[in-house]
């Protein structure tokens, strides 16, 4: 099922088209896991944290930045509190300790 497919569904309106009470229910799931990655932060575990190395092109330079995993993906995220999303799958990020 498409994320378009499941916004028709979930949209009351059109509810009446997809009459399989199997095909809502994956349509809810599918939006109650959207609603959790861009809605509820998952807190990052700043304890397993590893450097990355990686060119900045206007310094022409490599830094090398502490990262993260994801909560959610598991990939690396640069350790940035201002970074509220996660770039590969869009989680909403809790840093911790908030006004710090
Ligand atoms: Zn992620």
């Amino acid at each position: 099922m498409t994320n378009e497919e499941a916004i028709g569904i979930l949209n009351t309106k059109r509810r009446e088209d997809f009459y399989t009470e199997k095909t809502v229910n994956e349509a809810c799931k599918i939006g109650i896991k959207a609603i959790k990655q861009a809605m509820i932060p998952q807190k990052v575990d700043l304890t397993e944290t590893y450097t990355v190395k990686a060119l900045d092109v206007e310094l022409n330079k490599v830094l090398t930045y502490p990262s993260a995993p994801c909560p959610n993906c598991k990939q690396w995220i640069i350790v940035n509190k201002s970074i509220n999303f996660c770039q590969r799958c869009g989680q909403k990020l809790d840093w911790g300790e908030k006004n710090a």
